[in-house]
């Protein structure tokens, strides 16, 4: 069993240091917030008292912050204070360009780096069924995954340093053109007086269905889970599908991509965001469509 240095223990942190306490690794975890490190101490986690201290003398650090700019003065602190060969695994969402540059630090210092961010929502966290998008060597993930397993179900390695943010990315920059895509067909549908559950049962078996239909239907009924039954509670909250695009837009920047649905979903989670709804699931999006005067 391992020693592992975790930092950022907030909505998915905490259950992710919880997974790996569960699962008979030694967990030192630190937040920027004292409450955050009470609320992971109470699952088994060892109160640190700086992120230096979490990581000095671990097998692992994960970190679990909210964008590239924590990661990389994380990785500023932490890195030297570290054992040559730990293994660093940053499974925050963060920019392409952060994640290759605290990858190339990492390795420069002798670790094994991998950006292994998550899909899955704070349900996967707690039930440690998260998939994770990995880039890294293959050294780095073959002494990565093992830690991995007990936080997550699916693990795939995605390519070199950087290349999981970027398949992040690229998926949720497909989910939330999927999600208006279908939300547009379901008010469409209705207001030209189709009943939502006979669309849902034409579309969810014909080709303009998805996984966003047969699993985030943005109209309550068809699929009892989805956030639409639950007055769009989330799930996955609009503010997190905006904060995504954005970093897809940056990425699509870089490459000189042409991702013009991609940029359009942007805008509309930024109006839905401005509009007050950056709390409420991403599927939302439809009460943006069928507003009516
Ligand atoms: P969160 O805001 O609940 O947790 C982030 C934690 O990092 C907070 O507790 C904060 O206090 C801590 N922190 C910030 N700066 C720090 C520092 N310098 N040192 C130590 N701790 C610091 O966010 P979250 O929902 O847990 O998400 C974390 C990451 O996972 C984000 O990048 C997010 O985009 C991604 N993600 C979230 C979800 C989700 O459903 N919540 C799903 C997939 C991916």
């Amino acid at each position: 069993m391992a020693t592992v240095g975790f930092i950022g223990l907030g909505n998915m942190g905490a259950p992710m240091a919880a997974n790996l306490v569960s699962a008979g690794h030694a967990v030192r975890g630190f937040d920027v917030v004292a409450d955050n490190i009470e609320t992971a101490a109470a699952k088994g986690v060892t109160k640190a008292p700086s992120a230096r201290e979490a990581v000095s003398g671990a097998d692992v650090v994960v970190t679990m912050l909210p964008a590239g700019q924590h990661v990389r003065s994380v990785y500023d602190d932490v890195v030297a204070a570290a054992a040559s060969g730990t293994v660093f695994i940053d499974s925050s969402t963060i920019d392409v360009d952060s994640a290759k540059a605290v990858h190339a630090q990492a390795s420069e210092a002798g670790m094994h780096a991998l950006d292994a961010p998550v899909s899955g929502g704070v349900g996967g966290a707690e039930a440690a069924s998260l998939t994770f998008m990995c880039g890294g060597t293959a050294d780095a993930f073959a002494a990565g995954e093992p830690i991995i397993a007990s936080m997550g179900k699916r693990i795939i390695h995605c390519g070199d340093g950087g290349a999981g943010q970027v398949a992040k990315a690229c998926n949720n920059m497909a989910l939330a053109i999927a999600m208006i895509g279908t939300a547009e067909a379901m008010t469409m549908g209705q207001e030209l007086g189709l009943d939502p559950q006979t669309l849902f049962d034409v579309m969810s078996t014909s080709s303009g269905g998805s996984w966003a239909l047969v699993n985030h239907c943005p109209v309550a009924g068809p699929v009892p889970q989805s956030a639409a039954n639950n007055d769009f509670k989330p799930g996955f909250a609009a503010d997190l599908m905006l904060k995504d695009l954005g970093l897809a837009q940056e990425a699509a920047r870089a490459a000189g991509t042409a991702t013009p649905l991609g940029a359009a979903a942007l805008q509309m989670y930024r109006m839905l965001v401005a509009g007050g709804a950056g709390a409420k699931d991403y599927s939302a999006v439809i009460q943006m469509l069928s507003a009516r005067d």
